[in-house]
């Protein structure tokens, strides 16, 4: 599914739609099927990745209409095409800062300026981290804020890992986590989880999870991986070493306003203040929607129905003013979205030394010994929402390069020795290789331009 389409700079788009969230998209679902055809900016690197936190996540069990649950990535892979279907317009990169001064107001983004009648803020929230002292030296090396993406990684099997938190997302890492660890140790810096009750259930009749209460972590210590926590417990001040293999964050959010300045009103946790119950923000024709206004529900379901009340309140703001260009649908019924592409794991069967994308350790051994091609060596995992965002990226790059180079998914669950080989320590991990030779490395979802780069690079080497 090809859904980048950029703004022509001149143009002044109906409604501009920053943050690719359910509250995002689903603002975008209700304007496209209102003839505006809004314009998403899906945000890149600042504030988390597209698709916002449900991309981190495993199974949703609570958002109606998924009996079974639904995995987090899955779902939003879902509202995305339906907004896709009915007209979206998407710009894939971060809104660097807006001017809410003039009008129409003007969004700069890394793709341009771009000018917008109206807007929907749905920003959304990103994770805390604790800043200690040593935490840097051990980012990726044992400390992780994504237990979701990470844990699967090869370090952490069968090793003690720890969870820092008290809410719903700790309780559902720790509990994620004894699939991989030999024991989860979740510390919590009160006496109670604030988690909801079944989250809160399932970690106390977990015998594979021990709940350190009143605990706070006060350092790290290892040589090349993390080896130890330094704790204290609050009630006697004892300080004591707890030695495990790694530490995952789950302490909640800041909301990502940082770039709107002082333009809208903010409260004093930095949420953007809106009308009670109500989508308006402190400037007119502009709208807030999802965790970015929201302290305290912070649920897909509620972003989603916050996008809507967004969506219906902009547009009946255009409306009123006569603002709003409405585009003429030639067909009433747009075409289905196809669904993604499944790629097998390749076989001495099916394996083919050309093709564009491959999967597993058979097409990975053969290329990297045969192909003369850079080849692009992509690490994921099931449950790694990132790595949803960053495979059709770069099968795109792959495409835009016609066969000049080539590309091969390794599932670290799948093929835990290949990972462990090249020393893969958290997922998505991109490795670029030029006839054996490692050229580039990289973690985590990047532009798209970086990695053509890359290989356009070698190519004229
Ligand atoms: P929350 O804000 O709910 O919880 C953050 C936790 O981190 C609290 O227990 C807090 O402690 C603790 N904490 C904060 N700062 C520190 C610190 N410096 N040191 C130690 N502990 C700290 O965040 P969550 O990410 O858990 O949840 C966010 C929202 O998403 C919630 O509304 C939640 O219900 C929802 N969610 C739902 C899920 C589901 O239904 N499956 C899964 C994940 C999230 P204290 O309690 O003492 O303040």
């Amino acid at each position: 599914m090809d859904s980048v389409s950029s703004s022509n700079s001149s143009q002044i788009e109906n409604l501009v739609i920053i943050g690719s969230g359910p509250a995002g998209y689903t603002a975008a679902i209700y304007a496209a099927r209102a003839n505006l055809q809004p314009l998403l900016i899906t945000g890149f690197n600042s504030g988390g990745i597209p698709g916002g936190q449900l991309m981190t996540t495993t199974f949703v069990e609570n958002f109606p209409g998924f009996p079974d649950g639904v995995m987090g990535p899955e779902l939003m892979d879902l509202i995305k095409a339906q907004a896709i279907r009915w007209g979206t317009k998407l710009v894939e990169a971060d809104a660097q800062s807006i001017d809410l001064s003039v009008r129409p107001f003007k969004i700069e983004s890394d793709e341009g300026v771009i000018q917008a009648h109206s807007l929907i803020i749905a920003t959304g929230a990103r994770a805390n981290r604790l800043h200690l002292p040593e935490e840097n030296r051990f980012w990726s090396k044992g400390i992780s804020a994504c237990a979701i993406c990470d844990g699967a990684t090869p370090q952490f099997r069968d090793e003690e890992l720890a969870v820092v938190g008290g809410g719903d997302s700790a309780c559902e890492e720790a509990v994620y986590l004894t699939k991989f660890g030999s024991h989860v140790h979740l510390l919590v810096r009160s006496k109670k989880l604030r988690a909801s009750a079944a989250l809160a259930d399932r970690v106390l009749a977990n015998t594979q999870i021990t709940v350190h209460w009143n605990t706070e972590v006060i350092g790290v210590e290892g040589d090349e991986w993390l080896e130890k926590l330094e704790l204290r417990t609050g009630e006697n001040d004892q300080v004591y070493t707890l030695e495990l293999r790694g530490l995952f964050y789950a302490i909640g959010h800041k909301p990502n306003t940082d770039f709107l300045g002082e333009q809208l009103a903010l409260d004093s946790g930095g949420y953007i203040v809106t009308s009670p119950g109500r989508p308006e923000s402190s400037v007119e024709g502009v709208f807030a929607a999802g965790d970015v206004a929201d302290p305290e529900w912070r649920q897909g379901i509620t972003a989603a129905g916050a996008g809507c009340k967004a969506s219906l309140a902009a547009e009946r703001w255009l409306s009123l003013r006569s603002l709003a260009k409405l585009i003429k649908r030639t067909e009433l019924e747009p075409e289905q979205i196809e669904k993604n592409n499944f790629t097998e794991i390749s076989t001495e069967s099916n394996y083919k030394q050309d093709a564009l994308w491959q999967k597993g350790s058979f097409a990975l051994r053969k290329l990297y010994h045969e192909s003369r091609k850079p080849l692009l060596v992509v690490y994921t995992s099931s449950a790694c929402g990132p790595c949803h965002v960053l495979k059709p990226q770069l099968k795109r790059v792959l495409e835009e390069l016609k066969g000049q180079a080539q590309g091969v998914e390794i599932d670290i669950e799948v093929d835990q020795e290949i990972a462990k080989q090249a020393d893969i320590n958290g997922t998505p991990t991109i490795q670029l290789f030029k006839e054996k030779v490692l050229k580039s490395q990289w973690k985590g979802v990047k532009q798209r331009s970086t990695f053509k780069e890359a290989i356009v690079n070698l190519l004229v080497d």
